[in-house]
């Protein structure tokens, strides 16, 4: 396209697309060697039980410290470590990382890990969450393993099969990201889900937004028909939590309650709501 608009601007274009590419290139040479040099770094953020306004689970999410370029985001780097395969080394040592650190913890706190659709080409997935799990002595049924419907597209039962077998483990499993795909209902009835998590997408206009408050107050619904534990991400004000408390929601995360914390931070945080220290507010 940039060719048939004159040899000019192809020429404009080009040199920018190398650099990009470049910039890419390089970035997959170092996340290679942040593995290595263990430059990953697991963050926490709770998520609160709306009745008792207890902390129920915190999420780990990835983070890579890069020596010049500071803390990178997640989304920056997770493609890349899928298009690269280097996801299945660094979800391996996500999965074991997030059940040491949650060893740590009170027993009523699980931890959710993130999994992406790549690691279940891995047919060792389940021996993988049955090692990580004795490795670091966590009862099986405090760690829940987040993924999106883009497992179950999967044309074979393949996933659906690793998935039982994780099951089997004694894991949880919750769907992330519900609504944001394209048959969200029907996996719903392909897998026994224990938790929905509702994007963020249709917090972030509640509660005016006509039509995300009537697809969270669905979502509800079904939660509480199937008896599977309904929580909301991306809670960021006290009109979102309101919506969501009426619509009876089990649990909600966001920035309201808290961010991505530290393992430090977060264990501080755990401790501190424990001896129901009056220093540290109770969550809204
Ligand atoms: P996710 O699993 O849906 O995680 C929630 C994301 O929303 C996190 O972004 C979190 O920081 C952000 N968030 C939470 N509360 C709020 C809020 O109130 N407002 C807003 N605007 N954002 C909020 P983060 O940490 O950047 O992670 C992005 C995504 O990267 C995650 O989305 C997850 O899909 C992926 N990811 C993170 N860690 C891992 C990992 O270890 N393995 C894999 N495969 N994916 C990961
Ligand atoms: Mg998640
Ligand atoms: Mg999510
Ligand atoms: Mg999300």
């Amino acid at each position: 396209r940039a060719k048939a608009s004159g040899r000019g601007t192809y020429r404009q274009f080009a040199p920018g697309m190398d650099a990009h590419l470049r910039a890419k290139q390089e970035m997959k040479i170092e996340l290679r060697r942040a593995l290595e040099r263990g430059e990953l770094e697991l963050f926490y953020q709770p998520l609160i039980n709306l009745g008792t306004k207890q902390i129920t689970t915190c999420e780990a999410l990835v983070r890579w410290r890069h020596p010049d370029k500071g803390l990178i985001s997640p989304v920056e780097f997770i493609s890349l470590a899928e298009e690269t395969g280097l996801i299945i080394p660094l979800g391996e040592w996500t999965l074991r990382q997030a059940c040491r650190e949650a060893a740590k913890w009170p027993p009523h706190i699980s931890v959710a890990v993130n999994l992406s659709p790549l690691q279940f080409r891995n047919r060792k997935l389940s021996a993988l969450v049955a090692d990580s799990l004795r490795e670091a002595g966590l009862d099986p049924s405090r760690l829940q393993l987040e993924i999106t419907e883009s497992v179950l597209l999967d044309e074979s039962d393949n996933n659906l099969h690793i998935l039982q077998e994780i099951r089997q483990v004694g894991a949880k499993i919750a769907m992330d990201d519900f609504g944001t795909g394209y048959s969200s209902l029907s996996y719903l009835r392909t897998f026994p889900f224990d938790k929905i998590k509702v994007d963020r997408e249709f917090i972030s206009d509640l509660p005016t937004g006509k039509e995300s408050l009537a697809i969270v107050r669905a979502v509800a619904g079904i939660g509480r028909s199937l008896g599977i534990t309904t929580t909301v991400e991306g809670v960021e004000t006290q009109t979102q939590l309101d919506a969501v408390n009426a619509e009876g929601f089990d649990e909600a995360q966001g920035y309201l309650f808290a961010r991505p914390l530290s393992a430090e931070q977060v264990f501080e945080v755990i401790k501190a709501r424990r001896s129901s220290d009056s220093a540290h507010p109770t969550f809204p």
